[in-house]
């Protein structure tokens, strides 16, 4: 495994694989990785012939107050971890940018106005400018993003049909732990009482799909129950919403679109955030 900091040795050993005919995919990741990138790792190498994972923690994601000091960063187990995945390149630029602040950057329009955008204003630009400097310096064929964080990937494909960016952009399902829990890198913040409660998030995501299934199509009444689910537990609900999964919009009826049901959540410090397709007709 080949593991590059500086952007320019990593640009010529790439230039060099795709003058051999290798297809390469992107893997992007802010470190501390668990089986959720994994799941994204094995799913690329499925697709190119060569994967880079980047690792890298983006300060322009992260809004004052928010928890850029103290994100995880274990570098050295997430070598490993890549290593043991038979990862062929891994980038880990000490920064991104060749300066910060950036005078130019990319900013989303209307999908970040919704869901996570509200909460973190500025967040998804951040996320956007980010992976548009990975896709110049890397240029894969193809990049796996999570349905874990799935307003990001709707945005991200977004990006890619709106630029003209000739990549193609996989989705790989959400990887829950055994109590439901999504996995997340913010998981280690919870204590064991915390985690416990977390598993909340999706037994109510759970509980709505259920409905769903038992007939209830009015998106109110199931919002109700899910509210009123969720105030059995201390956890401070930030949104609860079903939207159909291409534009996120909102819809009063559950019909012919494919919808989510999205939440995010704080227990204690820590902020998580979940989604579940529901079954459409
Ligand atoms: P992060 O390191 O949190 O920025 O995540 C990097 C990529 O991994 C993103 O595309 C996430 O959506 C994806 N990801 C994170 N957690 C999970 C998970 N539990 N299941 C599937 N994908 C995930």
């Amino acid at each position: 495994m080949q593991v590059f900091e500086e952007k320019e040795r990593l640009r010529s050993a790439l230039l060099q694989a795709r003058q051999q005919g290798e297809t390469i995919a992107l893997v992007a990741t802010m470190g501390c990785l668990h089986a959720g990138h994994l799941s994204l790792i094995r799913l690329a190498q499925q697709k190119a012939d060569r994967v880079v994972v980047s690792i890298y923690v983006n300060p322009l994601q992260f809004a004052v107050g928010e928890d850029l000091a103290c994100y995880p960063r274990p570098l050295a187990d997430d070598l490993q971890l890549c290593e043991a995945e038979q990862v062929a390149m891994v980038f880990c630029p000490q920064s991104l940018y060749p300066s910060e602040p950036l005078h130019v950057s990319l900013c989303v329009d209307a999908l970040d106005q919704v869901l996570c955008g509200q909460a973190r204003p500025k967040h998804f630009d951040g996320v956007v400018t980010a992976v548009q400097v990975l896709f110049n310096i890397i240029q894969p064929h193809v990049a796996v993003f999570g349905e874990k964080d799935f307003q990001q990937l709707c945005i991200l494909r977004r990006m890619v049909h709106d630029l003209s960016i000739p990549v193609e952009v996989l989705a790989a399902p959400i990887v829950r732990a055994k109590n439901g829990l999504a996995l997340s890198s913010r998981n280690r913040y919870l204590d064991d009482v915390e985690y416990e409660l977390a598993r909340q998030l999706h037994q109510c995501l759970q509980g709505i799909a259920s409905q769903v299934r038992a007939g209830e199509n009015r998106v109110a009444c199931l919002l109700q129950w899910g509210r009123t689910f969720l105030a059995k537990f201390s956890l401070h609900v930030q949104y609860l919403e079903i939207r159909e999964s291409e534009k996120l919009q909102t819809l009063d009826i559950l019909g012919q679109h494919c919808c989510r049901v999205f939440i995010a959540a704080s227990i204690g410090q820590t902020r998580l955030i979940d989604n579940l397709e529901l079954p459409c007709k």
